[in-house]
């Protein structure tokens, strides 16, 4: 089978950093023409200038816009997100429905918009990039794990829908990996427990990893360029933890 993805077209949210720019450089590394998806307009218009893609700047919040869209593209990354860590009595109900909105309900509106065009071509690729989270629950982020619970059950449901019509869904379910996020995580730690980063690491956020260390974004953007491939067609409505082994235990 080959296992280019040359002349496909390619749409990746949260494009302009992290894990959605390994995304975006790898399936464009593959021949797929990417268009790259932030509210970031300059972030989203340096790394598709670099790739020879499209920019689009898009407040994927702007969920009322998002209802009206219509796709014309063949793999479509959900990757947008964000975090917040506050327990559910202090957690304000308008964060809790911001992240819901971005995380669960625009990939719902994107993957809505992107199926007809799919469907006509008979082939598309839905790849949402959830996290253990989306599989385990953590305290403290009970928006962030109800988005991401919610985004393994559309991939589902979307991965049944979409089956006859050469569409496949998945869900990439990464551990701790190294992108500003974390990055800034891990500062945050070592400033407030006063220990070097390094101890953050070690003592914190990898003491139930087997592999102990982050997962790169590059290794998340490989495994979605393999979705992305025609090798992949058999794999569809699967949850893929890429996490050095976390939820192992
Ligand atoms: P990041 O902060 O590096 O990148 C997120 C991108 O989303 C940014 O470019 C940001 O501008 C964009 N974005 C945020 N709000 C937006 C909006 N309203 N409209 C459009 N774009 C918006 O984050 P990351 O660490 O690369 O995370 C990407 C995805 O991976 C998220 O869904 C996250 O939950 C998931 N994830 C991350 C980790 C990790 O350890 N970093 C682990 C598991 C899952």
């Amino acid at each position: 089978m080959d296992n280019s993805l040359n002349g496909r077209k390619a749409l990746v949210t949260g494009g302009a950093s992290g894990i959605g720019a390994a995304c975006a450089r790898a399936l464009a590394a593959r021949g797929a023409k990417v268009v790259v998806a932030d509210v970031d307009a300059s972030g989203a218009a340096a790394l598709a200038d670099e790739l020879g893609g499209t920019a689009w700047t898009v407040d994927l919040l702007d969920v009322d816009a998002l209802a009206a869209l219509s796709l014309d593209c063949d793999i479509l990354v959900n990757n947008a997100g964000i975090q917040k860590v506050a327990p559910i009595e202090e957690f304000e109900p308008a964060e809790f429905r911001r992240i819901l909105a971005l995380m669960l309900e625009a990939p719902f509106l994107l993957i809505r918009a992107a199926l007809p065009h799919m469907y006509a071509n008979g082939f598309g690729r839905i790849i949402n990039i959830s996290s253990v989270h989306g599989l385990r629950a953590s305290a403290y982020k009970s928006a962030y794990v109800s988005a991401k619970h919610g985004l393994e059950g559309l991939s589902k449901v979307t991965a049944l829908e979409g089956g006859e019509h050469g569409v496949t869904s998945n869900c990439i379910n990464p551990g701790y990996v190294r992108t500003p996020l974390v990055e800034k995580q891990i500062a945050d730690q070592a400033r407030l427990h006063g220990i070097p980063e390094a101890e953050v690491l070690a003592k914190v956020m990898l003491t139930e990893s087997a592999v102990k260390r982050l997962v790169e974004p590059e290794e998340v953007a490989s495994l979605a360029t393999w979705m992305a491939s025609d090798d992949a067609g058999m794999v569809t409505g699967a949850s893929y933890t890429m996490d050095g082994g976390w939820s192992a235990r």
